[in-house]
């Protein structure tokens, strides 16, 4: 990885260097064929983790009693794994998205049972929100947890959910009907393999494991309630405000990536009798791609120091951050594909292949008008950013 930024901005402590540093240095199961090896190099991509400290980062030892995560650290990791290999920064923060809500609002019993085997990476978490009909509006949740006697039975379908088919767990939201919309929603964990739970995959344009989800009177015991009832929207939004800046770090990443790709290709290729870097309309591209990322890498790195130490929810500063760094890494990438001409699109090249995988960063989590929509309700509520 080229020289980075990180150690130019204001926002970091001596213990980031290491971070980055790990991140840098991690190395991932190889490139396996595709498309029938993707899920066997997602679960290879996990183990490849043990060991090296990262799982740290996302599952903290909160069984333990360590609950916070550290915001900046997540994103100097995601940063650096996306400039690597976007797969594997995907399994890298599912492993944290799947298990935040258990460290931060689980019963000790929860944590010491989900939290080890995830940071070890020996198993696979997932978090399944997304349904057919409820997607940016996570309010509409259908599927429904009605509680009997011995525990509660899930019924319903959830689609679009990282990890589908090879996870050990699921945090699933449902619907528990304590009030209309999104106050009538918990959360429970259901283990891979519950009877009444099945997936089936769905195959993206770019390599990452996702599917969905069907409850068909899928019984759970009391003790997979996670959290009160009742607050599972609440919770999982407040999860959110942890991990959406680093969405915006994934995407500083692969526009990094795209950037350093880019500027060998210039200095290498010749046309009209000169090196391609000699061009003027070149060196106006590469100057605009320059400026996407570094302003896209300040406005993540100052909404993860806002949220690490400024105490707040940083729900403005995150949203802010995903938007700004997801909408510049697809130009910086788009130019890329440009610079490099029909090399660009060529399945299996780099290039080609980030155009694909920075897509998605502008739908999951929050879909750029999404974020809009929080942004200006923010500012019109008085907040400042
Ligand atoms: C790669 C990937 C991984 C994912 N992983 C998971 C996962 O692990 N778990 C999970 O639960 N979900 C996951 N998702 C689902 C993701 O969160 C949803 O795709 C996202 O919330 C958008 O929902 P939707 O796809 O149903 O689109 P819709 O809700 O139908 O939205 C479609 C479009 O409508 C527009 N739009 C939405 N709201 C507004 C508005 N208020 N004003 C104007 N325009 C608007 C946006 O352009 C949006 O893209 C994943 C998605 C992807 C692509």
């Amino acid at each position: 990885m080229k020289s980075w930024a990180l150690v130019d901005l204001p926002f970091f402590e001596p213990r980031h260097e290491t971070v980055a540093a790990t991140a840098k240095a991690w190395i991932g199961p190889g490139h396996l064929t595709r498309p029938v090896r993707l899920l066997e190099e997602a679960r290879q991509i996990v183990r490849s983790f043990a060991g090296t400290g990262l799982l740290d980062i996302v599952v903290p030892h909160a069984e333990r009693g360590e609950t916070v995560f550290d915001v900046r650290a997540i994103c100097i990791a995601r940063e650096a794994l996306a400039y690597q290999n976007v797969l594997a920064d995907a399994m890298f923060t599912m492993q944290g998205l799947g298990t935040a809500l258990i460290g931060l609002h689980g019963t000790s019993e929860q944590k010491s049972r989900y939290l080890p085997p995830a940071r070890a990476g020996e198993s696979i978490a997932a978090l399944a929100i997304s349904e057919p009909d409820a997607g940016s509006d996570v309010a509409a949740i259908a599927t429904s947890a009605r509680m009997d006697d011995d525990g509660f039975v899930l019924d319903g379908h959830k689609t679009w959910i990282s990890n589908a088919g090879i996870a050990d767990h699921y945090i699933v939201l449902a619907r528990t009907e304590e009030a209309p919309g999104a106050r009538g929603l918990s959360a429970f964990i259901v283990d891979a393999g519950t009877p009444g739970l099945s997936t089936a995959p769905i195959d993206l344009i770019v390599p990452h494991p996702i599917g969905s989800l069907t409850f068909d009177a899928c019984r759970v015991p009391k003790s997979a309630l996670l959290g009160e009832r009742g607050q599972g929207f609440k919770l999982a939004m407040a999860t959110f405000d942890y991990f959406r800046p680093s969405v915006g770090a994934a995407a500083v990443g692969a526009a990094r990536r795209a950037l350093d790709e880019s500027i060998r290709r210039v200095r290498e290729r010749r046309m009209f009798g000169r090196s391609m870097a000699q061009l003027e309309g070149v060196q106006a591209k590469l100057a605009d791609m320059t400026v996407d990322v570094e302003t896209a890498a300040l406005s993540v790195y100052r909404a993860a120091w806002h949220k690490d130490t400024r105490g707040l929810r940083g729900s403005l500063e995150a949203s802010i951050a995903k938007l700004v760094a997801t909408e510049a890494a697809q130009r910086v990438v788009d130019s890329a594909v440009q610079l490099f001409g029909g090399a660009g699109i060529v399945e299996g090249g780099i290039i080609g292949q980030l155009y694909r995988e920075v897509r998605p960063m502008r739908i999951y989590e929050g879909a750029s008008e999404v974020q809009k929509l929080v942004i200006a309700r923010s500012v019109l509520a008085g907040a400042c950013p």
